[in-house]
């Protein structure tokens, strides 16, 4: 490994670092924390061989152990000197760390990042958009998984669709491009509001991406009859839109996209599940408790917090980087007899 870039053993070269600020969340979606009663029948009618309840195999991580701004600046522009390009801060619920805005106003700063993103319900947008907005942030994505205020309550656990439709809105005021949406499918949930949330992008001419239930919710209620593959999604479409092939940007990305025949909006179609794209992976994320993970479906989480907080030199954490970037798994194995899931939920690995 003499390269100074993040490589792994399979000549992948990681461009693209996932943050997540904090493992909390103020909600409760079906998919990652199905911690509501809705989310408890929800599986329960559908799966009579699973136990009454499910032990929740995750709790909010002490403060002592979530790593400071000072802490992520300093992975970050360590990182940044290894070759990534591309910072995305996500959760938990990132709008609930506190002065979010001075992290991004730190990483913004950072010469070499050429993209800072950010990944949230939307929920405190509204409170924080314009300091958000001032401090540097360029792209957010949304998560909407349904349009309907009642099922919006039922997948999320909260009464949360208006501050959304607003959040989507305010963005777009505040000048951040691209606004983005991403929306879960799970099928018998909302696969029935496919083609409503098809219509949204069209009409407020924004990207969606339609995205696969992954096995990385917290109760480990995940069933592969659950997932909507992306190609059913896409036919579905297709039935209704004269849709076109977008051009890939590049072989990292995770999306296949479509735009309709008219330029207004744009689809994407992630499918990790049933079309995966590990050989382009050029991920890596930093918990909010400071563990590197290689994969979002990794059973070895890396230790980088106990070494920020010894006297490690920046020398010594590149080169650990380095060595725990090598070790990169070659893909996800869901679907098959050995695949395990992750102990730790969506929200806590930072998706
Ligand atoms: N709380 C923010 C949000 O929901 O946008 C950011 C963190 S959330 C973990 C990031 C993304 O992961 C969201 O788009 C969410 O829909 C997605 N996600 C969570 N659990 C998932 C699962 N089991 N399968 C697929 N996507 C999931
Ligand atoms: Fe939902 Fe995101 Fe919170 Fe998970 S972290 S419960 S996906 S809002």
């Amino acid at each position: 490994m003499t390269s100074a870039l993040l490589v792994d053993s399979h000549g992948r070269t990681l461009r693209d670092l996932r943050v997540s600020v904090t493992d909390r969340c103020n909600f409760r979606c079906l998919y990652c924390l199905p911690e509501t009663e809705a989310a408890q029948n929800f599986y329960r009618g559908r799966w009579a061989t699973q136990p009454e309840s499910k032990p929740i195999a995750w709790q909010w991580q002490p403060k002592s152990k979530i790593l400071t701004f000072e802490e992520i600046e300093r992975v970050v522009r360590l990182a940044v000197n290894l070759g990534i390009q591309k910072i995305r801060l996500t959760g938990g619920e990132p709008l609930l760390r506190q002065n979010l805005e001075q992290l991004v106003a730190r990483i913004a700063a950072l010469p070499g990042v050429t993209d800072l993103a950010l990944t949230s319900n939307g929920f405190l947008f509204p409170q924080k958009g314009a300091a958000l907005r001032a401090a540097g942030l360029q792209r957010i994505s949304f998560s909407l998984d349904s349009l309907d205020p009642a099922n919006f309550k039922r997948i999320t656990g909260r009464d949360g669709l208006a501050e959304v439709l607003a959040s989507i809105r305010l963005a777009r005021e505040l000048g951040m491009h691209p606004v983005k949406v991403n929306a879960v499918i799970i099928r018998g949930l909302n696969d029935h509001e496919i083609e409503a949330l098809a219509e949204f992008a069209r009409a407020e001419d924004l990207p969606l991406r339609f995205i696969e239930f992954m096995p990385l919710d917290s109760a480990h209620s995940w069933q592969k009859e659950l997932v909507m593959p992306g190609r059913e999604i896409l036919a579905r479409l297709q039935a209704r839109h004269a849709l076109v092939p977008a051009l890939r940007v590049n072989q990292s990305e995770t999306a296949r996209r479509w735009t309709f025949a008219d330029g207004r909006g744009e689809l994407g179609l992630i499918s990790p599940v049933s079309e995966p794209f590990c050989g382009h992976c050029n991920r890596l994320r930093l918990t909010a408790d400071g563990k590197i993970r290689t994969c979002l479906f990794s059973v070895t989480e890396h230790d980088l917090r106990t070494r920020l907080r010894s006297a490690a030199t920046d020398d010594e954490l590149s080169a650990y980087l380095q060595s725990v970037v090598w070790q990169k798994e070659d893909r996800h194995h869901i679907g098959e007899p050995e695949f395990a899931q992750p102990e730790r939920s969506m929200s806590c690995i930072g998706g």
